[in-house]
């Protein structure tokens, strides 16, 4: 066997990779189908590394020993089918960079609130001076963090592509926010291979491990009750009472952990909405489980700062509230939003399908949904569902074009959400310029 890496994907993860095998000894080349960025560029030059851009050249790819793709890359690319054939080992960053740390790892999962659950935790754990490096989705890739130092806890964010190249790390905390139809198209629009892959954070758990779980989601509580699962269970419920793991009780949160319990009112969270009464538990239990001090995490909790495209609060103009969920590309999270939301709301939704059904937001939407405004190339589908529900459905093509309408369409006491239960590629580069281009746009009314 020989010594060579091959590293798929020049972006955050892949650079840092190929950084860390080259340290590690190995015979590095880094391959982009696309363009790569100047300063992942800089740092593969910096550190001597072999790299090419805008194609793949099979003689210097198929002599890997092992190949560390990039999460973007689908199954069905013919370069990973022809590495398949071959039986070249395929690995994550994460797969690769975890050889090489002694940390505890937790581990994030979910459809929606891996990203807001992460940081909170990581939070959580900073601020109570733990020795921890967030990494994963968010932030610096990890094994670039690990060509520095070494830590004694990691938070990583990890997306069901990243588990899907993940073979061998043992997850000491894992966590599952939730699972709901995401992504289906690249599981062949299979429930449960999606379901299965998301799981894989459970698959080297030992018994002295930690599972965190939501038990009213009832794909996730059907998993749990048919797998054999190793890890110690945590569920956490806003529907009953669970001990130990999390529960909400009177408006408080019920943190119960190795028979000590920690209270705290929902209206002292920094992070308000159903959702995230969720997200909090299981960051919640993650600090409790490594034993931080209760005011620290109280502390923790309250003052948490929202991340950006997050149910995040604009402004108010003329009494009309500006809410920026641009993160919310799917129909489960726009439901949240929705629900979470106490005054009519002028909707502005629409961007690339991903083949959702509306169905489940139809109640809200009758009670609460004053005007659509369409933000979206095709809304065709948009219309026909909800024409016989909301009486305003109006089509716009740019996130100044939607601000401007729902302000004509709005009056004090309304709220304008962001929300489009679709991707964004059909008309913004993805969902963060979308965001900042509505915040651009509402503060210029
Ligand atoms: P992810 O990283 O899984 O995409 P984010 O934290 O970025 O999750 O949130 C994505 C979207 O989902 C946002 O619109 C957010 O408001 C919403 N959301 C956050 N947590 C949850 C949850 N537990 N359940 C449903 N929706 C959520």
């Amino acid at each position: 066997m020989n010594n060579r890496i091959v590293i798929l994907g020049a972006g955050e993860s892949g650079t840092g990779a190929a950084v860390l095998a080259q340290k590690k000894g190995f015979d590095v080349f880094v391959s982009d189908k696309g363009k790569i960025q100047q300063k992942y560029k800089d740092i593969l030059n910096q550190h001597g590394i072999n790299w090419e851009e805008e194609k793949h050249t099979e003689e210097l790819i198929l002599n890997a020993s092992e190949v560390i793709k990039s999460p973007g890359i689908p199954e069905k690319a013919p370069l990973i089918k022809e590495l398949r054939s071959r039986n070249i080992s395929m690995i994550s960053e994460i797969e690769f960079a975890l050889r090489y740390t002694k940390a505890k790892i937790i581990g994030i999962t979910g459809t929606n609130g891996k990203t807001t659950t992460t940081l909170l935790t990581y939070h959580i754990l900073k601020k109570a001076g733990v020795d921890v490096c967030l990494a994963g989705n968010v932030g610096k890739s990890l094994a670039l963090q690990l060509t520095e130092k070494d830590f004694e806890y990691c938070v990583i964010e990890l997306s069901s592509f990243q588990l899907d190249d993940m073979y061998n790390s043992r997850i000491n905390i894992s966590v599952i926010t939730n699972i709901t139809e995401d992504h289906l198209d690249r599981y062949d629009y299979k429930m449960e291979k999606y379901v299965d892959s998301k799981f894989r954070i459970t698959q080297n758990q030992q018994p002295d491990d930690a599972f965190i779980y939501c038990y009213d989601d009832e794909i996730i509580a059907a998993q749990v009750a048919k797998k054999k699962l190793q890890a110690q269970p945590f569920p956490f419920s806003i529907k009953e009472k669970k001990v130990p793991g999390a529960y909400l009780e009177n408006e408080n949160l019920n943190l119960t952990i190795n028979n000590q319990t920690f209270i705290m009112s929902i209206h002292e969270l920094a992070l308000q909405g159903k959702h995230n009464i969720y997200n909090t538990m299981a960051a919640g239990i993650v600090g409790r489980l490594l034993d931080l001090r209760k005011e620290s995490i109280r502390e923790s909790l309250s003052d948490f700062q929202n991340v950006e495209h997050r149910l995040e609060k604009v402004s108010k103009v003329h009494g009309i509230e500006f809410i920026n969920d641009s993160k919310a590309t799917n129909i489960n999270s726009a439901w949240y939003a929705l629900e979470s939301i106490n005054t009519p709301i002028i909707w502005i939704m629409g961007g690339v399908d991903k083949g959702n059904n509306y169905e489940m937001v139809m109640d809200l939407v009758r009670l609460k949904v004053k005007a659509i405004v369409c933000l979206g190339v095709d809304n065709k589908k948009i219309h026909d569902t909800f024409k016989d529900v909301v009486q305003t459905i109006v089509d716009t093509t740019s996130a100044s074009e939607a601000v401007k309408a729902s302000y004509r369409l709005g009056k004090k006491g309304d709220t304008v959400l962001l929300a489009p239960a679709c991707a964004s590629f059909d008309l913004f580069e993805n969902y963060e310029d979308r965001g900042r281009q509505f915040k651009k746009a509402v503060q210029q009314l």
